[in-house]
Protein backbone atom coordinates (compact mmCIF):
# COMPACT_ATOMS: atom_id res chain seq x y z
CA UNK A 1 0.00 0.00 0.00
CA UNK A 2 1.86 3.25 -1.08
CA UNK A 3 1.69 6.10 2.05
CA UNK A 4 -0.50 8.94 1.04
CA UNK A 5 -0.60 12.28 2.65
CA UNK A 6 -2.44 11.90 5.73
CA UNK A 7 -0.88 8.60 6.07
CA UNK A 8 2.65 10.30 5.99
CA UNK A 9 2.08 12.80 8.81
CA UNK A 10 0.11 10.71 10.96
CA UNK A 11 3.18 8.21 10.75
CA UNK A 12 5.99 10.60 11.24
CA UNK A 13 5.28 13.75 12.14
CA UNK A 14 2.16 13.77 14.59
CA UNK A 15 4.37 12.62 17.15
CA UNK A 16 7.10 15.48 17.84
CA UNK A 17 6.10 16.59 20.76
CA UNK A 18 7.29 17.05 24.53
CA UNK A 19 4.99 16.44 27.39
CA UNK A 20 6.47 19.63 28.86
CA UNK A 21 3.10 21.96 29.07
CA UNK A 22 4.88 24.95 29.49
CA UNK A 23 4.67 24.76 25.45
CA UNK A 24 0.75 25.67 26.00
CA UNK A 25 -0.42 24.11 22.83
CA UNK A 26 -4.26 24.12 22.25
CA UNK A 27 -4.59 23.38 18.85
CA UNK A 28 -1.75 21.38 17.06
CA UNK A 29 -1.23 19.50 14.60
CA UNK A 30 -4.33 18.05 12.42
CA UNK A 31 -6.71 20.86 11.88
CA UNK A 32 -5.87 23.93 9.98
CA UNK A 33 -3.75 25.83 11.88
CA UNK A 34 -2.10 25.60 15.14
CA UNK A 35 -2.69 27.55 18.62
CA UNK A 36 -0.37 28.33 21.38
CA UNK A 37 0.09 30.62 23.90
CA UNK A 38 2.73 32.73 25.55
CA UNK A 39 3.83 33.42 28.75
CA UNK A 40 1.94 36.87 29.84
CA UNK A 41 5.45 38.94 29.75
CA UNK A 42 7.04 37.36 27.08
CA UNK A 43 7.21 38.33 22.90
CA UNK A 44 6.80 36.01 20.44
CA UNK A 45 9.96 35.64 18.12
CA UNK A 46 10.05 33.27 14.65
CA UNK A 47 12.59 32.47 12.63
CA UNK A 48 12.38 30.40 9.04
CA UNK A 49 15.00 28.56 6.87
CA UNK A 50 15.14 26.53 4.07
CA UNK A 51 17.52 24.02 2.58
CA UNK A 52 17.90 22.55 -0.81
CA UNK A 53 19.15 20.03 -1.94
CA UNK A 54 22.43 20.82 -3.71
CA UNK A 55 23.03 23.92 -2.22
CA UNK A 56 22.36 23.85 1.87
CA UNK A 57 23.00 19.89 1.86
CA UNK A 58 25.54 17.49 -0.33
CA UNK A 59 22.70 14.94 -2.62
CA UNK A 60 23.72 12.00 -0.45
CA UNK A 61 23.17 13.60 3.26
CA UNK A 62 21.27 11.16 5.39
CA UNK A 63 17.98 12.48 6.13
CA UNK A 64 18.61 11.60 9.68
CA UNK A 65 21.31 14.44 9.17
CA UNK A 66 19.33 16.88 6.77
CA UNK A 67 16.31 16.78 9.53
CA UNK A 68 18.91 17.75 12.11
CA UNK A 69 20.74 20.42 10.07
CA UNK A 70 16.83 21.98 9.11
CA UNK A 71 16.25 22.15 12.69
CA UNK A 72 19.68 22.94 14.30
CA UNK A 73 19.77 26.23 11.69
CA UNK A 74 16.74 27.64 12.94
CA UNK A 75 17.82 26.97 16.85
CA UNK A 76 20.82 28.78 16.08
CA UNK A 77 18.74 31.59 14.62
CA UNK A 78 16.71 31.91 18.08
CA UNK A 79 19.66 31.60 20.16
CA UNK A 80 21.48 34.02 18.11
CA UNK A 81 18.29 36.75 19.56
CA UNK A 82 18.30 34.70 23.39
CA UNK A 83 14.85 33.36 22.75
CA UNK A 84 14.06 29.73 24.44
CA UNK A 85 12.51 27.87 21.48
CA UNK A 86 9.26 26.53 21.78
CA UNK A 87 7.16 25.29 18.07
CA UNK A 88 8.20 24.50 14.96
CA UNK A 89 6.38 23.48 11.52
CA UNK A 90 7.51 22.00 8.89
CA UNK A 91 7.10 22.21 5.45
CA UNK A 92 8.25 19.28 3.18
CA UNK A 93 8.90 19.06 -0.30
CA UNK A 94 9.61 15.13 -1.52
CA UNK A 95 10.62 13.53 -4.73
CA UNK A 96 9.13 10.64 -4.10
CA UNK A 97 7.46 8.70 -0.45
CA UNK A 98 10.51 6.86 0.60
CA UNK A 99 9.34 4.88 4.24
CA UNK A 100 13.08 4.79 4.72
CA UNK A 101 13.64 8.20 4.66
CA UNK A 102 11.12 9.51 6.13
CA UNK A 103 11.54 7.37 9.24
CA UNK A 104 15.17 8.09 9.43
CA UNK A 105 14.40 11.94 8.50
CA UNK A 106 12.01 11.88 11.78
CA UNK A 107 14.50 10.46 14.04
CA UNK A 108 16.56 13.61 13.01
CA UNK A 109 13.80 15.48 14.02
CA UNK A 110 12.83 13.82 16.95
CA UNK A 111 16.75 13.72 18.65
CA UNK A 112 16.65 17.41 18.62
CA UNK A 113 13.25 18.32 19.44
CA UNK A 114 14.04 15.89 22.75
CA UNK A 115 16.70 17.41 23.64
CA UNK A 116 15.03 21.27 23.57
CA UNK A 117 11.98 20.26 24.16
CA UNK A 118 10.43 21.54 21.10
CA UNK A 119 7.11 20.38 19.34
CA UNK A 120 6.20 20.13 16.22
CA UNK A 121 3.04 22.01 15.64
CA UNK A 122 2.33 21.93 11.94
CA UNK A 123 3.73 22.06 8.69
CA UNK A 124 2.76 20.93 5.03
CA UNK A 125 3.69 17.96 2.73
CA UNK A 126 4.25 18.02 -0.95
CA UNK A 127 5.70 16.72 -3.86
CA UNK A 128 8.56 18.38 -5.90
CA UNK A 129 12.50 18.41 -5.61
CA UNK A 130 13.24 18.01 -1.89
CA UNK A 131 13.35 20.94 0.13
CA UNK A 132 12.84 21.16 3.62
CA UNK A 133 11.59 24.53 5.77
CA UNK A 134 11.52 24.96 9.29
CA UNK A 135 9.47 27.58 10.87
CA UNK A 136 10.73 28.43 14.32
CA UNK A 137 8.98 30.26 17.14
CA UNK A 138 9.67 30.59 21.15
CA UNK A 139 9.35 33.29 23.21
CA UNK A 140 11.75 36.16 24.24
CA UNK A 141 11.97 38.66 26.90
CA UNK A 142 11.76 42.17 24.86
CA UNK A 143 13.50 44.19 26.76
CA UNK A 144 16.53 41.78 26.50
CA UNK A 145 16.67 40.10 23.47
CA UNK A 146 19.94 40.30 21.86
CA UNK A 147 19.86 42.59 18.18
CA UNK A 148 22.30 42.82 15.81
CA UNK A 149 21.86 46.71 16.35
CA UNK A 150 23.00 47.32 19.68
CA UNK A 151 27.02 46.89 19.51
CA UNK A 152 28.31 50.30 20.97
CA UNK A 153 32.05 51.46 20.44
CA UNK A 154 34.53 50.54 22.91
CA UNK A 155 32.70 46.76 23.04
CA UNK A 156 35.11 43.87 22.46
CA UNK A 157 33.87 40.95 20.09
CA UNK A 158 34.20 37.28 20.84
CA UNK A 159 33.33 33.99 19.19
CA UNK A 160 32.12 30.94 21.00
CA UNK A 161 33.59 27.54 19.65
CA UNK A 162 35.56 27.63 15.81
CA UNK A 163 34.59 28.69 12.73
CA UNK A 164 35.79 27.14 9.33
CA UNK A 165 34.88 23.40 10.57
CA UNK A 166 32.23 22.78 8.36
CA UNK A 167 33.37 24.31 5.42
CA UNK A 168 36.52 22.19 5.89
CA UNK A 169 34.23 19.25 6.48
CA UNK A 170 32.35 19.95 2.95
CA UNK A 171 36.00 20.28 1.38
CA UNK A 172 36.49 16.78 2.52
CA UNK A 173 33.29 15.38 1.22
CA UNK A 174 34.04 17.53 -2.13
CA UNK A 175 37.95 15.75 -2.39
CA UNK A 176 36.90 12.27 -1.85
CA UNK A 177 33.43 9.61 -1.03
CA UNK A 178 35.60 8.23 1.83
CA UNK A 179 36.56 10.53 4.48
CA UNK A 180 39.47 9.13 6.81
CA UNK A 181 38.42 9.13 11.11
CA UNK A 182 39.69 12.66 11.67
CA UNK A 183 37.88 13.94 8.77
CA UNK A 184 34.55 12.44 10.19
CA UNK A 185 34.74 15.16 12.77
CA UNK A 186 34.52 18.22 10.60
CA UNK A 187 32.01 16.45 8.48
CA UNK A 188 29.74 15.76 11.76
CA UNK A 189 30.23 19.81 11.97
CA UNK A 190 28.98 20.19 8.67
CA UNK A 191 25.76 17.65 8.65
CA UNK A 192 25.05 17.95 13.00
CA UNK A 193 25.90 21.70 13.58
CA UNK A 194 25.38 22.49 17.37
CA UNK A 195 23.14 25.85 17.71
CA UNK A 196 23.97 27.93 20.59
CA UNK A 197 20.62 27.66 22.04
CA UNK A 198 22.23 27.77 26.12
CA UNK A 199 24.76 30.36 25.53
CA UNK A 200 22.53 32.86 23.58
CA UNK A 201 19.97 32.35 26.78
CA UNK A 202 22.66 33.06 28.83
CA UNK A 203 23.91 36.51 27.06
CA UNK A 204 20.95 38.14 27.83
CA UNK A 205 21.74 41.04 30.39
CA UNK A 206 25.56 40.47 29.13
CA UNK A 207 25.80 41.06 25.22
CA UNK A 208 25.04 44.09 23.42
CA UNK A 209 24.73 42.35 20.26
CA UNK A 210 24.76 38.88 18.87
CA UNK A 211 24.54 37.39 15.80
CA UNK A 212 25.15 33.28 14.12
CA UNK A 213 27.84 32.98 12.09
CA UNK A 214 26.13 31.06 9.00
CA UNK A 215 27.97 32.76 6.21
CA UNK A 216 31.00 33.13 7.27
CA UNK A 217 33.26 35.04 10.64
CA UNK A 218 33.45 38.45 8.24
CA UNK A 219 30.38 38.28 6.41
CA UNK A 220 28.00 38.01 10.03
CA UNK A 221 30.07 40.56 11.81
CA UNK A 222 29.91 43.05 8.89
CA UNK A 223 25.80 42.27 9.32
CA UNK A 224 26.39 43.53 13.10
CA UNK A 225 29.02 46.61 12.14
CA UNK A 226 26.09 47.73 9.72
CA UNK A 227 23.27 47.03 12.39
CA UNK A 228 25.19 49.23 14.65
CA UNK A 229 26.25 52.00 12.62
CA UNK A 230 29.75 51.25 13.67
CA UNK A 231 33.17 48.97 12.90
CA UNK A 232 34.68 45.86 13.91
CA UNK A 233 38.26 45.27 13.91
CA UNK A 234 39.45 41.91 13.89
CA UNK A 235 42.80 40.36 15.38
CA UNK A 236 43.66 37.87 12.99
CA UNK A 237 45.99 36.51 15.55
CA UNK A 238 43.40 36.09 17.74
CA UNK A 239 40.78 34.33 15.60
CA UNK A 240 40.66 30.33 17.13
CA UNK A 241 41.61 28.27 13.62
CA UNK A 242 40.25 24.70 12.93
CA UNK A 243 42.65 22.36 13.82
CA UNK A 244 43.83 21.35 9.80
CA UNK A 245 47.48 21.21 8.62
CA UNK A 246 46.93 23.62 5.96
CA UNK A 247 47.30 26.72 8.00
CA UNK A 248 46.47 28.78 4.97
CA UNK A 249 43.62 27.27 4.44
CA UNK A 250 42.60 27.09 7.59
CA UNK A 251 42.47 30.65 8.00
CA UNK A 252 39.99 31.31 4.59
CA UNK A 253 38.13 28.39 6.55
CA UNK A 254 37.75 30.39 9.99
CA UNK A 255 37.04 33.70 8.09
CA UNK A 256 35.05 33.02 5.38
CA UNK A 257 33.30 29.43 5.58
CA UNK A 258 29.57 29.21 6.23
CA UNK A 259 27.47 26.59 8.55
CA UNK A 260 29.26 26.45 11.55
CA UNK A 261 26.87 28.27 13.60
CA UNK A 262 28.25 29.69 16.41
CA UNK A 263 27.24 32.61 17.65
CA UNK A 264 29.37 35.94 18.10
CA UNK A 265 28.72 38.83 20.18
CA UNK A 266 29.88 41.64 21.74
CA UNK A 267 30.32 42.82 25.44
CA UNK A 268 30.95 46.04 26.81
CA UNK A 269 34.02 46.78 29.18
CA UNK A 270 31.46 47.06 32.14
CA UNK A 271 29.84 43.56 31.47
CA UNK A 272 33.40 42.00 32.03
CA UNK A 273 32.16 40.43 35.44
CA UNK A 274 29.26 39.01 34.19
CA UNK A 275 31.02 37.23 30.68
CA UNK A 276 33.63 35.86 33.21
CA UNK A 277 31.03 34.25 35.05
CA UNK A 278 29.65 32.97 32.17
CA UNK A 279 32.28 32.04 30.59
CA UNK A 280 33.18 29.56 33.89
CA UNK A 281 29.99 28.17 33.56
CA UNK A 282 30.30 26.98 30.10
CA UNK A 283 32.87 24.49 28.25
CA UNK A 284 32.62 25.80 24.85
CA UNK A 285 35.66 27.63 24.69
CA UNK A 286 34.43 31.75 24.35
CA UNK A 287 37.55 33.84 22.61
CA UNK A 288 37.93 37.64 22.49
CA UNK A 289 38.33 38.24 18.43
CA UNK A 290 38.49 41.92 18.77
CA UNK A 291 36.42 45.07 19.07
CA UNK A 292 33.75 47.83 18.10
CA UNK A 293 35.77 50.71 16.72
CA UNK A 294 33.55 54.39 15.45
CA UNK A 295 35.23 53.75 11.94
CA UNK A 296 32.70 51.72 10.04
CA UNK A 297 33.46 48.60 7.88
CA UNK A 298 35.60 45.40 8.94
CA UNK A 299 39.17 45.57 9.15
CA UNK A 300 41.16 42.63 9.76
CA UNK A 301 44.69 43.34 11.80
CA UNK A 302 47.85 41.77 12.20
CA UNK A 303 49.65 43.04 14.94
CA UNK A 304 47.93 46.44 14.55
CA UNK A 305 48.60 46.58 11.08
CA UNK A 306 45.62 46.50 8.87
CA UNK A 307 45.47 43.56 6.02
CA UNK A 308 43.27 42.43 3.38
CA UNK A 309 39.80 40.50 3.91
CA UNK A 310 39.95 37.60 1.73
CA UNK A 311 36.64 36.59 -0.01
CA UNK A 312 33.17 37.31 2.13
CA UNK A 313 30.35 34.81 2.38
CA UNK A 314 28.18 32.80 0.84
CA UNK A 315 25.57 34.72 -1.52
CA UNK A 316 23.01 32.55 -3.06
CA UNK A 317 22.26 35.09 -5.90
CA UNK A 318 26.19 36.08 -6.94
P1 LIG B 1 -4.71 22.09 4.81
O1 LIG B 1 -5.17 21.45 3.54
O2 LIG B 1 -5.82 22.66 5.65
O3 LIG B 1 -3.58 23.03 4.61
P2 LIG B 1 -3.08 19.86 5.30
O4 LIG B 1 -3.75 18.71 4.69
O5 LIG B 1 -1.96 20.51 4.56
O6 LIG B 1 -4.16 20.90 5.74
O7 LIG B 1 -2.51 19.42 6.72
C1 LIG B 1 -3.30 18.74 7.68
C2 LIG B 1 -2.69 18.92 9.04
O8 LIG B 1 -1.43 18.27 9.06
C3 LIG B 1 -2.46 20.36 9.41
O9 LIG B 1 -2.65 20.50 10.81
C4 LIG B 1 -1.01 20.57 9.06
O10 LIG B 1 -0.43 21.59 9.85
C5 LIG B 1 -0.41 19.21 9.37
N1 LIG B 1 0.76 18.89 8.53
C6 LIG B 1 0.85 18.73 7.17
N2 LIG B 1 2.08 18.42 6.78
C7 LIG B 1 2.83 18.37 7.91
C8 LIG B 1 4.20 18.12 8.17
N3 LIG B 1 5.08 17.84 7.20
N4 LIG B 1 4.62 18.16 9.47
C9 LIG B 1 3.74 18.48 10.44
N5 LIG B 1 2.46 18.71 10.27
C10 LIG B 1 1.98 18.67 9.02
MG1 LIG C 1 -1.73 22.44 3.77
Amino acid sequence: MPLLEFDIIRKYFSDITTKDNSANIHVGIGDDAAIVSIPENKKLVVCTDTLNEGVHFPSHTSAYDIAYKALAVNLSDLAAMGAMPKWFTLNLSLPEVNKDWLADFSKGLQQLSRQYQLNLIGGDTTRGALSISITLAGHVDNSQALLRSGAKVGDKVYLSGCTGEAAYGLACLSASAVVSQTEQYFVSRLNQPTARVNLGLSLLGVANACIDISDGLVADVTHIAESSQCGIELDLNAIPLPAIADKEQALECALSGGDDYELAFTVALSMQAGLKQLIRQTDLPITCIGEVVATPGVQLLDNGRPVDLPRTGYEHFK
